[in-house]
């Protein structure tokens, strides 16, 4: 769906950095709505991206409808891939968010293919589905759809509350398809999330996404991340924290320390010395050797999840990507050439670079996934 003119201010895209790398853009809109924030609407000539085969991610597929993300966390390690499209990766990210409008007819089309042999594809591995523009946009329908059509299992990892809109849909996907929902939601400090994660609901909302996702009749896993030394890590507010899931109804819970790449590194640690100046020296100490910080830190702090989660009982979620149901990821892929193949042959409308989306992705997973084992 693309907005009418008739609510919007028609941007000159011109006067916006970066847009000559964003091929099959169709206009850049405002929108009162939304202050701040431009979308770039754009067709794309893919829909699927591919993970790397050296990826250890459980998955080798992946949808983002959107690049760029308005939930705005300080911390976000894809802030980088916006480099790829020449916008920056700090305010740009956050305000110049490129809209895939055609992403479910071209999914559909994309796994039609007869060689499609229905892997399961993780959305919100990169930039988040239900942020809030998808409340105007409803790209996400359309996605389920043809997932569920062509057999598809899928995961979604998100802190939009937007999905709940989808939840008879996803309902319905379920008794098709194997689906996994998993909610991100490190803390439960309202002032703190408002700085750290501006354009996200609050914990309090996603606690209730979490029980409408239950209610709904669907497991649902919540990925604590990150976790920040020295603010969001103590045993008592992870216990608090994971007490509160638990009420909740989660299905399991995991966690992962905050991972500081370049592209966030720098945001991230703008945003301390605004908020926590005291802790500065602290984090360049723990995150001297690189994007992760010390292993012992990273155990100590799994240690602490571990042992809160078996005292409420509760499992850990196995992966956040994963469906349920299926209880392992496919190797089998495409054979060479059967599918689309981005380096080879870019077929995304967003952008030249966006044949790298998948790289983008593929950097951020990986380094995820390393983090994730320690859970
Ligand atoms: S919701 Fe996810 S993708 Fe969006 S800014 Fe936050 S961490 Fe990044």
């Amino acid at each position: 769906m693309r907005w009418t003119t008739r609510a919007l201010d028609v941007e000159d895209v011109t006067a916006l950095p970066g847009l000559g790398r964003i091929s099959g853009l169709l206009r850049s809109v405002r929108s009162p709505d939304f202050a701040g924030v431009t979308f770039h609407e754009v067709l794309a000539r893919s829909a699927l991206n591919r993970v790397p085969g050296t990826s250890p991610m459980p998955f080798r597929w992946t949808v983002n409808p959107y690049r760029g993300c308005s939930h705005a966390c300080v911390y976000c390690f894809a802030r980088g891939t916006h480099t790829y499209l020449d916008l920056d990766s700090g305010q740009d990210f956050d305000s110049q968010i490129v809209v895939k409008t055609n992403v479910g007819e071209l999914l559909g089309r994309e796994l039609a293919a007869p060689r499609w042999r229905g892997e399961p594809v993780a959305m919100g591995t990169n930039t988040d589905p239900y942020q809030r523009a998808e409340g105007r946009y409803r790209l996400m329908p359309a996605v389920i759809r043809s997932l569920t059509d062509h057999d598809t299992p899928f995961s979604i990892l998100t802190k939009g509350t937007v999905l709940s809109r989808d939840l008879g849909l996803l309902a319905s996907a379920a008794q098709r398809v194997p689906v996994g929902l998993g909610v991100s939601l490190a803390l439960l400090d309202r002032t703190l999330q408002a700085s750290l994660e501006p354009g996200t609901p609050t914990p309090e909302a996603r606690l209730t996404l979490v029980r409408r996702i239950v209610d709904a009749g669907l497991p649902c896993g919540v990925l604590i991340a990150p976790l920040l030394p020295h603010l969001t890590d103590s045993r008592e507010q992870i216990a608090d924290l994971v007490g509160r899931l638990r009420d909740a109804g989660v299905s399991g819970v995991s966690g992962i320390v905050l991972h500081l790449r370049p592209g966030a590194r720098e945001w991230f640690l703008r945003w301390l010395g605004v908020h926590h100046p005291e802790l500065v020296g602290r984090y360049e100490r723990l995150y001297q050797r690189g994007s992760n910080a010390p292993q012992d830190y990273r155990r100590m702090v799994a240690d602490r999840v571990a042992s809160v989660r078996v005292e409420l009982g509760l499992p850990a979620h196995p992966a956040p990507f994963r469906p349920t149901g299926v209880p392992g990821y496919r190797d089998a892929g495409f054979p060479p050439g059967s599918m689309p193949e981005p380096r080879r042959a870019p077929r995304t409308g967003v952008a030249d670079r966006s044949a790298h989306a998948g790289d983008g992705l593929a950097g951020a997973v990986v380094d995820q996934a390393a983090e994730q084992t320690l859970f």
